[in-house]
């Protein structure tokens, strides 16, 4: 599957545009944003230690994810900014500003902590949908 920020964009606006009441206004989008990040943190919290509540599942990281993505999409189309531009400017900071900020790998000697660790790579096999 291959989405442009354009594709979202699009596709949460016809989604919004069904109904009468449209994008919530920006001082309720900020809280719903508010709102998912925490749902982050407690699945964040949940995979490293934290006890759920009996009844409550550790949570789905991926998902809430999604869901401020979602807000954040719905912000950017509310006031008619592109999510595409800006995040093409933001790496334009990140990738000049920040550009000798961090040790690069093949610069780096043998690992001190955890400040570099990653992810595990993805499995391709489990890409391709
Ligand atoms: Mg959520």
């Amino acid at each position: 599957m291959s989405l442009t920020f354009a594709d979202a964009s699009a596709r949460v606006d016809a989604y919004i545009s069904q109904f009468r009441e449209g994008y919530f206004p920006p001082l309720l989008m900020l809280a719903r944003l508010t709102e998912e990040t925490g749902e982050i943190a407690r699945v964040v919290a949940h995979m490293n230690g934290k006890t759920p509540k009996p009844g409550e599942d550790v949570g789905d990281l991926e998902l809430e994810l999604a869901d401020l993505l979602f807000v954040m999409v719905c912000m950017a189309n509310e006031r008619g900014l592109s999510l595409e531009r800006g995040f093409e400017r933001m790496m334009h900071k990140v990738e000049t500003r920040d550009a000798t900020r961090w040790t690069r790998r093949e610069e780096a000697g043998p690992a001190t902590g955890d400040a570099g660790t990653t992810a595990p790579a993805l499995d391709p096999a489990n890409e391709a949908s």
